[in-house]
């Protein structure tokens, strides 16, 4: 099969003929019909993960496709059937699997990095019983290739980490992907929305999206300040939704007193330990929690309101791009500017 291959961390990303995959007895091999493009990639590609502990590498864990052949204890599954699942592939067996949190699950199967990913035409997934989540015949691949970790992750973030309510303020801190899900899904659950970037097309988008104020970072020196001075007393809600020492320390030095301060986006590189205003998290009795990914098993809820319409995230996607351009995208990551999702949907 054709697949995206670097061979060593921050070297050349080739497209290469590589062996087909293989199902696991209790996984599938799914022909891939579209792999979103995420920022996770491009630290993987960097050596910041270290899941990542095997080379040559395929990355791409965003992805939706169809299954072509299922292992010989696979139950629910068989080839033909549309499918997506979250970037953490649980064991189904761990205490947090049984516990239901199996997005924190012990025994993590994670396409794109603790196996080769989905940036091929063909991928081999894990635990397919546990994770793979059927598409309803209204949700084309692209749209469906965006949920698997940017869109579900948010989701799981404002809903149930953020628990963000009516009339709440949230702040978004990074307008990327994961940023530009979480205004909408906040935004569907009425919330007054404050969405931070460093590009004006990006804030633009995060307004149409429903952000009622759109602050750019590199034209203001107190970002805290402003959202304090913009909500009254500060956001109920804010998620860091990029991964930084400045978007973090901005997300919860903005919150009001007993706000919740989610963190989303991954902290790596030179960020990897950032400073935290701990005081503040102590003066003003701040909740900090993370967020990652989501289970397989509340999938349901987030598809209910994408076929309903109430979410979309089609409106997300920038452009779509065959898997020969994917190496150049994959390299180009590290810079901002970039507008919506890219999905290679040609492979
Ligand atoms: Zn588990
Ligand atoms: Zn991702």
């Amino acid at each position: 099969m054709k697949a995206v291959v670097f061979e060593r961390f921050g070297g050349p990303v080739t497209v290469a003929r590589v062996a087909d995959p293989v199902a696991d007895d209790d996984g599938v091999v799914i022909e891939v019909k579209a792999s979103g493009i995420c920022r996770s990639d491009w630290h993987g590609w960097l050596g910041h993960d270290p899941d990542i502990n095997h080379l040559p590498h395929v990355p791409g864990h965003e992805l939706a496709g169809v299954v072509v052949q299922a292992g010989k204890k696979v139950a629910r599954w068989k080839p033909g059937d549309r499918v997506t699942l979250p970037f953490v592939c649980a064991c189904g067996t761990c205490l947090e699997c049984l516990g239901g949190n199996q997005q924190v699950c012990d025994r993590q199967f994670q396409p794109g990095f603790t196996g080769w990913g989905s940036f091929a035409q063909y991928v081999a997934v894990r635990y397919a019983d546990v994770n793979l989540v059927r598409l309803p015949p209204e949700i084309d691949f692209v749209t469906a290739a965006s949920l698997g970790c940017r869109f579900a992750t948010s989701f799981r973030a404002v809903v149930t980490q953020g628990r963000v309510g009516p009339g709440q303020w949230v702040a978004v801190h990074g307008c990327g992907g994961v940023g530009l899900s979480a205004i909408m899904i906040a935004q569907a659950l009425e919330a007054r929305i404050v969405a931070v970037d460093i590009e004006d097309n990006v804030l633009a988008l995060a307004q149409r999206l429903g952000a009622a104020v759109a602050i750019n970072a590199k034209a203001s020196r107190d970002v805290p300040g402003l959202i304090r001075e913009v909500t009254g007393r500060g956001a109920d809600v804010s998620l860091d939704a990029l991964g930084s020492a400045a978007t973090c320390s901005n997300s919860i030095a903005c919150l009001r007193k007993r706000g919740r301060h989610v963190q989303v986006g991954l902290l790596a590189g030179d960020d990897y330990l950032p400073r935290v205003p701990m005081h503040l998290v102590i003066g003003r009795e701040l909740e900090i929690c993370g967020s990652h990914g989501m289970q397989a098993g509340k999938y349901a809820e987030m598809l209910a309101l994408i076929v309903s319409g109430r979410l979309d995230p089609k409106a997300l996607i920038g452009k779509t791009v065959p898997l020969e351009q994917a190496p150049a995208e994959l390299e180009s990551m590290g810079q901002f500017g970039a507008v919506g999702i890219t999905v290679i949907d040609r492979f």
